[in-house]
């Protein structure tokens, strides 16, 4: 393990009755890291993620946050996520609060900042994101491009030290990708720690420090954006990549 690891996943084992999702995985992310994970759907990406943050409930293996084994023992759910933070495809928001108090309600009820703090860090975020005009709008009012900005503010605003992001331009309409996909270049480009399962391959070759191909519950083959996309030495890394070409 390196010593600037945040994550570090040894022989994780997950199955939903029969079907192994993953079938021992062995995963880390360093500090400063842009993993993005690519794969065909069923490949265990969404699993991988979800077990990180502790969504799902791995059958066997390790996963240790700096070193500290979070399948084992007493941990704070809550506050794990607000560490190991999480976007996903269908942003999450609650709908029936606007986007300020999406932006705040974790902070003061996790964080226990006070009202003027949490206030005062969710508009930071949501001009980063482009969003500080719809701060006392409906969340529901919101377009998919719009939703996903503020869940990717909210998530922000807890200060995460890793970032997990699960296909987050899936859902949305073609001419609303460009805008996620530049905030999410941005916050790269600032140093966040992300890891992102994205179909977005030149989004993915431009982003990332490393590149994981996923295939049937096992990490096929990993490495560079060159190493991966120009020269994949594995058949079915290659034979995934041709469906985009
Ligand atoms: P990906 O994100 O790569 O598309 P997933 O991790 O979502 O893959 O799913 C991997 C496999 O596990 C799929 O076959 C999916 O149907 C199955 N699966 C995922 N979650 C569940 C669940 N809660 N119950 C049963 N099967 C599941
Ligand atoms: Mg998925």
């Amino acid at each position: 393990m390196n010593s600037t690891s945040i994550i570090q996943i040894n022989h994780l084992k997950k199955s939903f009755g029969a079907l192994k999702v993953l079938n021992d995985v062995e995963f880390h992310c360093d500090s400063g890291e842009v993993i993005t994970i690519i794969g065909s759907s069923g490949s265990g990406k969404s699993t991988l993620l979800r077990c990180i943050n502790l969504l799902e409930t791995p059958d066997g293996g390790e996963i240790l946050y700096h070193g500290k084994d979070i399948l084992k023992g007493e941990i704070n759910l809550n506050t794990h996520r607000s560490k190991v933070g999480m976007v996903f495809q269908s942003f999450n928001l609650f709908n029936n609060k606007t986007v300020l108090e999406n932006c705040m309600i974790g902070q003061i009820k996790v964080l226990k900042r006070s009202k003027e703090e949490a206030k005062e860090k969710a508009m930071y975020y949501l001009r980063k994101v482009g969003m500080e005009a719809f701060a006392n709008s409906s969340s529901i009012q919101l377009s998919g491009g719009q939703k996903q900005r503020v869940a990717i503010a909210r998530a922000l605003c807890m200060d995460p030290e890793v970032l997990l992001f699960d296909e987050p331009t899936s859902a949305l309409d073609p001419e609303m990708v460009g805008d996620v996909l530049d905030v999410m270049k941005q916050l790269a480009e600032e140093g966040l720690t992300m890891i992102v399962v994205t179909h977005e391959m030149q989004f993915a070759h431009d982003i990332s420090s490393r590149v994981i191909f996923m295939d049937k519950g096992i990490i096929a083959e990993q490495g560079t954006p060159q190493q991966i996309f120009e020269n994949p030495q594995q058949e079915r890394t290659k034979e995934f990549l041709q469906r985009y070409r």
